[in-house]
């Protein structure tokens, strides 16, 4: 423990990551292949992923070793410091007790290089040459780039042609570490120029992004695909996050009564609860855990929970997850990692159990958020972390009002440098909150896959 009075990090990084599967209240229901509706064997899944990833995908062990390879470059960031945001205590006036991880001192800016490594290092190892991927704001495509970059492997990055050009320097960033990258969609693959042909389509989605990464990486031997979140192997490599955290506020004598991540497809948000979750499926500990997501891309809080498509080119067998149906293209919001239609299936598990809630909330409020954190913390979070602080705040303004000293933990998943144009719009007083798109969100729904009965 250093003698830093409100950033209390140890020197330990865990030497393993826990895995929920085991502890689940029950196990998830498999993949589906959307002809019959037949379970799809984790043996199909092989042209996609290295072994050793889709071995964590089912595992049973509770602890998983971190490779020494993983832990080396992992000692770059990590541990990543634990704050006491008393300043935005003092601030808000609440008797609540507020602390913060923060995964934005990554080399990247995000917690994504946690998976990204381990990515990149199991298919190194297991002779992967090249890595394809899909990214949307940016963040997922840096990480990989730079993981990339340090075990030898070439990264092809589809990024959402919005993004491509309204974010030139995220490019600039993948290109920098060695990626090749192409807006999406592009004429690179089979289904990026069928895409094409329908001029609606050229804007791109991650759904798109996503079917041509995957039609690249089945095409070639040596290539692989990799996702940056829903996946269970993602998650697992996350829980680095709330095991550090829980190490510090142990030490210190605390443990969270609140505990709040912001929910794109639930990898963040997994990664800082997880380590707490076991105590509240055992009844030993009532923990709230709360994901915080966009009011414009409401899928935990307003989605079904059914088997759907995670890719626009239907290309991934169907998952078992709380949806707003993979034909549905979320209003363009600043956070741009949290609109994506699925959601990783433990934590659609969960939120079908009622372990976890989910919290939907305005774009404003979340800038408000984020202006009275950069204020009092001094740091400029993403715009997806700003959600997460927003629901801190809620929390803890409803503390002063009922004199609770909750502790609450958040985790900031990154910073926002790289948002400024975001931070402009909201100053000069731009930034409008969307309603929920009730309407197309049906529409969607209505285009859900019909699963053949078993
Ligand atoms: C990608 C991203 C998210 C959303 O992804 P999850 O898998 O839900 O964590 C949130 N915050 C930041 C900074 C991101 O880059």
């Amino acid at each position: 423990m250093t003698e830093r009075i409100y950033q209390l990090s140890t020197r330990e990084i865990p030497k393993k990551w826990l895995n929920i599967l085991p502890a689940l209240p029950r196990p998830l229901e498999p993949l589906r292949n959307p002809q019959d509706g037949s379970p799809v064997p984790l043996d199909a899944m092989k042209p996609l992923f290295a072994e050793s990833l889709l071995e964590q995908e089912v595992s049973s062990e509770r602890l998983i070793t971190i490779p020494e390879e993983i832990l080396k470059v992992y000692s770059l960031y990590r541990p990543t410091p634990l704050i006491r945001a008393k300043f935005l205590e003092e601030a808000i006036g609440t008797p609540a007790k507020i602390f913060f991880k923060n995964e934005g001192v990554s080399p990247t800016g995000s917690h994504k290089p946690n998976t990204a490594i381990a990515q990149a290092y199991y298919n190194a190892k297991e002779g992967t040459t090249r890595l394809t991927t899909e990214t949307g704001a940016g963040q997922w495509g840096s990480a990989l780039s730079f993981a990339g970059a340090h075990f030898g492997i070439n990264v092809k990055v589809f990024m959402v042609r919005v993004s491509y050009e309204q974010k030139p320097y995220r490019r600039v960033m993948m290109q920098s570490y060695g990626a090749d990258v192409y807006p999406s969609p592009s004429d690179q693959t089979k289904i990026g120029r069928q895409f094409l042909e329908d001029p609606a389509n050229k804007p791109g989605s991650l759904g798109m992004a996503i079917s041509e990464a995957v039609e690249l990486a089945v095409s070639d031997e040596k290539t692989h695909y990799a996702l940056g979140s829903v996946l269970n192997h993602v998650l697992l490599h996350q829980t680095v996050i709330g095991l550090e955290a829980r190490a510090v506020l142990e030490e210190i004598g605390l443990l969270p009564d609140v505990v709040i991540g912001c929910h794109g497809g639930g990898s963040n948000f997994g990664g800082i609860m997880i380590p707490f979750l076991e105590d509240k499926i055992e009844g030993k500990r009532n923990v709230d855990f709360i994901a915080s997501e966009p009011m414009a891309c409401p899928t935990l809080s307003k989605g079904l929970y059914a088997y759907d498509y995670g890719d626009s080119g239907k290309y991934i067998p169907l998952t078992k997850m709380y949806t707003l149906g993979h034909s549905f293209v979320p209003p363009e919001v600043h956070a741009g990692g949290l609109r994506y239609h699925g959601a990783a299936p433990i934590i659609s598990l969960l939120n079908d159990e009622k372990l976890i809630r989910a919290e939907a909330l305005h774009q404003l409020e979340t800038f408000e958020a984020a202006v009275l954190f950069a204020k009092t913390e001094g740091i400029i979070p993403a715009p997806e972390s700003a959600h997460a602080i927003a629901s801190a705040i809620r929390v803890a303004r409803q503390c002063k009002e009922t004199g609770e000293e909750k502790v609450i933990l958040f985790n900031l998943s990154g910073h926002g440098h790289f948002d400024m144009a975001a931070y402009e719009a909201y100053i000069s007083g731009k930034l409008t909150d969307y309603d929920y798109p009730e309407e197309e969100v049906k529409k969607a729904e209505a285009e859900l896959p019909k699963v053949p009965q078993q």
